[in-house]
């Protein structure tokens, strides 16, 4: 059984093995806890109706063979894709939109906040549980910057001795969308904070729309140097809202304490995700 600090120094890598049982003879790619370089984990000795445990284990293959869209992909979609829908999957995200979501987000990643908030409905009798909040994703696509995950968990809270066994199926739904001015406003504003992207984008923007070099240049007057005048003369070349979603689930597994003030499972924030 291994213990990860709650701050965002853990790695994801190790994060994902905290509240989880290992043999000592079996430990996980990581290693025994505190062996890795810098590694501040620690081994709590696992006793059967004793020793609190929680973790999730992905049900979805998240693995992908697509190319991975990049942003220039978001904004070329949003000139010609008519507002048609893309999933997670089919646009190459799924897998690291899980891994920011799951162990990444915030300090320590949303599946521990959520083992505590499933540790304190199964205490209460109150399953099944239905969560959403909005999250930040910034970090995978400049486009996915306000999404939200919401989800169900759905499964059994049985008391024993002095903890509680919870057992069950979490679904989890993404959904983000790509809007005209919002998310080019966004956009320009990531452009701005990286100087060599704004005139690649337009001449590649551009080159597809009929716009910049060629011999159908439309009139449009653009200053490299000046974001908002690229922001304006991609504006103009018009585009349509599309929605972006994903679905994934995982199964949960914990035994916490019945007392609250005993766990290392208590919901600082009672409910609020
Ligand atoms: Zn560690």
């Amino acid at each position: 059984m291994r213990h990860a600090q709650r701050d965002e120094r853990v790695r994801p890598s190790h994060r994902m093995n905290d509240g989880r049982i290992f043999s000592w003879s079996d430990p996980p790619d990581t290693g025994h806890p505190g062996e890795d370089h810098n590694c501040r984990c620690e081994a709590i000795t696992y006793v059967e109706g004793q020793t609190e445990f929680a973790f999730f284990d992905l049900a979805t293959d998240a693995g992908s063979t697509v190319e991975h869209w990049e942003n220039r992909d978001f904004v070329w979609h949003f000139f010609v894709g008519a507002g048609r829908e893309v999933t997670l999957s089919e646009i190459g995200h799924l897998q690291e939109i899980i891994a920011q979501y799951a162990y990444k987000d915030r300090a320590e990643g949303a599946f521990r906040r959520l083992a505590d908030q499933l540790a304190d409905r199964a205490r209460a009798g109150d399953l099944p549980y239905e969560f959403e909040a909005p999250y930040d994703f910034e970090d995978v696509a400049f486009s996915h910057g306000d999404a939200t995950v919401r989800g169900q968990f759905v499964g059994t809270a049985t008391a024993s001795g002095d903890m509680v066994n919870i057992e069950g199926m979490a679904r989890f739904g993404f959904e983000d969308r790509f809007t005209d001015p919002v998310d080019l406003r966004e956009f320009s504003s990531w452009l701005r904070e990286r100087p060599d992207r704004p005139w690649r984008l337009l001449q590649n923007v551009g080159a597809l729309a009929g716009i910049g070099s060629g011999p159908q240049s439309a009139p449009l007057q653009v200053d490299e140097n000046d974001v908002s005048s690229i922001f304006m003369a991609i504006s103009e070349l018009g585009g349509t809202a599309y929605t972006i979603t994903g679905e994934w689930e995982a199964h949960f597994q914990a035994a916490v304490f019945q007392d609250r003030n005993r766990s290392h499972y208590p919901d600082p924030n009672l409910g609020s995700p």
